[in-house]
């Protein structure tokens, strides 16, 4: 498996004509990493995804939020803190995003078990899919159910990341596996939250959304969207790209996040005042 060509990844972003220009200068693929060749457990080494273009994006008539359906909603199973999650969220999503009351998860009747080799409380996630589809609120775009417990999606399996239900437009993400990692948790959820929007996994440039296959995976890929991905929320949103850009710097400088604010800090400074 080779690296990704550059000329794919900018055929990948598409004709940028007619964008206004802050937002083509947000596009330049110069200014990004390229995609390296995988190693032999990454991810692409091991699941060989095709991409998916701007175009192709498009063409695929993806959930998109509107007047009705606008907030992303946050759904703790559990009492934990969701701020900074919620902060960054909206940030990077320019939506308004929710955080529900903790599901008192023990009377909701969700199936449990002690997981066969470790013995640590896991809960299967196809109960709480179906759990957080009826509670939908009516203004969601989606919702997303986190929990600090692990997850396994069938008795066969040993344990899960999480699991989603497009369609139905609710997840269930788990933190256990993250150890309080603030960073790993924002990164998940913009992931994960992408996904809702019909964005799948890039193999054009190092991308928020790109696969992984284990935890030093996915700390190695950045917090950010690459121009293809960028491109694509930004269709389905419609936000101001450096506006977004500015919000996402402050939330990471409070959040600590230095390399990532940092990155947006110069991104605003290269193309702000195109
Ligand atoms: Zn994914
Ligand atoms: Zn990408």
């Amino acid at each position: 498996m080779r690296a990704v060509a550059l000329a794919v990844a900018i055929a990948a972003i598409g004709d940028t004509h007619g964008l206004r220009p802050a937002f083509r200068c947000a596009l330049d693929p110069t200014a990004y990493e390229s995609m390296p060749a995988p190693g032999p457990n990454d991810w692409l080494a091991n699941h060989p995804e095709p991409g998916q273009t701007f175009d192709q994006f498009v063409r695929s008539n993806p959930n998109r939020p509107t007047a009705q359906r606008h907030t992303i909603y946050l759904q703790p199973l559990g009492q934990f803190d969701l701020t900074l999650v919620k902060e960054w969220t909206e940030a990077f999503f320019m939506m308004p995003v929710t955080v529900r009351p903790p599901l008192d998860f023990g009377s909701a009747h969700i199936t449990s078990r002690k997981n066969p080799y470790g013995g640590q409380q896991q809960l299967l996630t196809t109960d709480i899919l179906a759990l957080l589809q009826k509670q939908l609120p009516a203004d969601a775009y989606c919702m997303l159910g986190i929990t600090m417990i692990d997850l396994y999606p069938d008795p066969a399996w040993n344990f899960v990341f999480g699991q989603a239900a497009l369609r139905e437009r609710v997840g269930v993400y788990s933190f256990a596996r993250y150890e309080g990692d603030p960073r790993r948790s924002c990164k998940v959820l913009a992931h994960e939250t992408s996904h809702m929007f019909g964005i799948e996994h890039c193999i054009y440039f190092r991308c928020v959304l790109n696969g992984s296959n284990h935890l030093a995976e996915s700390d190695a890929r950045p917090m950010h969207l690459c121009p293809v991905d960028l491109r694509k929320l930004q269709w389905s949103v419609g936000f101001d790209v450096m506006e977004r850009y500015r919000r996402l710097s402050s939330v990471a400088k409070k959040a600590g996040f230095r390399d990532e604010a940092e990155w947006y800090g110069l991104q605003v400074q290269r193309c702000g005042k195109s």
